[in-house]
């Protein structure tokens, strides 16, 4: 019988591998924790930092098992464990946040229908199941559109926008697998995000909302506090809130939102773990995402989700990014962050670099770029 707060020397279960792994481990550690990951990869950065580590398939039952029985309590960083996987977990140990949260943000017609329930405005939607419901759908919410997988989506992989009639056809044929999702076209003028964690007894520890730029789809550039109204900052951070609540969440939660052209803040999706767009706080804040990750988690009290200085997380990305290592490095200021990861692969983040700045410092787009100049655009 797992208890909480959970002692010293406990072992916190992580499923997947990857860098927010990592860095929820290293957090865990510097409070006494150990932890045992579940990944499908060999040498994955998580297991590189961690006591123990299981490589297995996410849906083998006796894996899940062998892992469950190992540790205290069970989190994630990889949210596409399938139902019966999660179920399974939970019968054996504690799962933070529940599998009914991983279960809504697995699905983007779960999310939308339960943020749109909890009275938080998203853009437009509708599901579409057929290509006669995609007409349909495009009829009623107009072009451009994009075209989204229900399941699976990531770094804008498993979408298509949609600028005309003729860039039907083609979207439908390539997304898999069905129902997709068709949602208005947001001609955005800021996309922005907030991270809120929640303890065992409903506290909430939000920080601040952030301004995020994304190239090709991935997000590139991260700036900590954003540099919105005030209004559109309280209105974030509420629905960040709101949201957790809402959910039951214990744990992180990670909130992506677009503001409109209007001012208007609409939800686009949320990720119930650490997010890249949270990295800045581990050098900016007293206690980082991940160590209010792994405290939520463990039934700790939750301390402020305060900032002592202003931020910029620029990721290292693919091969690009890992030929820019030396120089990041080298450039006095900027904090180095690498992953582990063998294999720098296109698209692939490998690291990040952040770059403080004194609280209420943060310059303009232009310090910004002359900030990271080193780093080349
Ligand atoms: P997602 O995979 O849903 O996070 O989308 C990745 C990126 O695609 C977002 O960060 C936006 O830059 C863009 N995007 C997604 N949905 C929309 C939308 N409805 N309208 C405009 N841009 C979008």
């Amino acid at each position: 019988m797992t208890r909480f707060p959970l002692p010293p020397n406990a072992t916190i279960g992580l499923v997947g591998g990857g860098q927010l792994g990592r860095m929820s481990a290293l957090a865990a550690a510097r409070l006494g924790y150990r932890c045992h990951i579940l990944t499908r990869e060999t040498d994955s950065p998580a297991a590189q930092v961690s006591h123990g580590v299981t490589i297995s398939d996410y849906s083998d039952p006796v894996s899940l098992r062998a892992f469950a029985d190992g540790v205290d309590v069970i989190s994630f960083e990889f949210e596409n464990v399938s139902a019966e996987g999660l179920d399974l977990l939970a019968s054996i140990r504690p799962v933070r946040p529940s599998p009914s949260v991983l279960r809504i943000s697995q699905d983007r017609v779960e999310e939308k229908t339960f943020l749109n329930g909890a009275g938080v405005a998203t853009a437009p939607w509708a599901r579409v199941e057929s290509r006669g419901e995609l007409d349909e759908a495009v009829r009623r919410l107009g072009l451009p559109a994009v075209l989204k997988t229900t399941r699976l989506g990531y770094d804008g992989k498993g979408q298509a926008t949609l600028r005309a009639v003729e860039d039907l056809d083609g979207a439908w044929d390539r997304l898999d697998p069905k129902p997709l999702v068709l949602e208005g076209f947001v001609d955005f003028a800021q996309e922005i995000s907030v991270v809120v964690a929640r303890g065992e007894d409903g506290d909430l520890s939000c920080f601040d909302t952030v301004e995020n730029r994304h190239r090709d789809h991935i997000l590139d550039l991260t700036l900590a506090p954003a540099r919105i109204s005030q209004a559109a900052d309280q209105a974030a951070r509420a629905i960040g809130c709101r949201v957790a609540e809402a959910l039951d969440v214990v744990g992180l939660l990670a909130v992506e939102m677009f503001i409109d052209s209007g001012g208007n803040v609409l939800v686009n999706e949320i990720a119930p773990r650490p997010h890249n767009s949270g990295h800045w706080t581990i050098d900016a804040c007293p206690a980082s995402q991940f160590e209010l990750h792994i405290r939520a988690i463990a039934g700790l009290a939750l301390p402020p989700a305060t900032r002592h200085s202003d931020a910029v997380m620029k990721n290292l990305i693919g091969p690009e990014g890992m030929a820019l290592w030396p120089a990041a490095l080298a450039e006095p200021g900027l904090i180095p962050h690498l992953y582990g990861k063998a294999a720098a692969l296109p698209g692939r983040k490998m690291g990040h670099v952040t770059r403080l700045f004194p609280r209420g410092g943060l310059p303009g787009d232009f310090g910004v770029d002359a900030a990271l100049a080193v780093l080349g655009g």
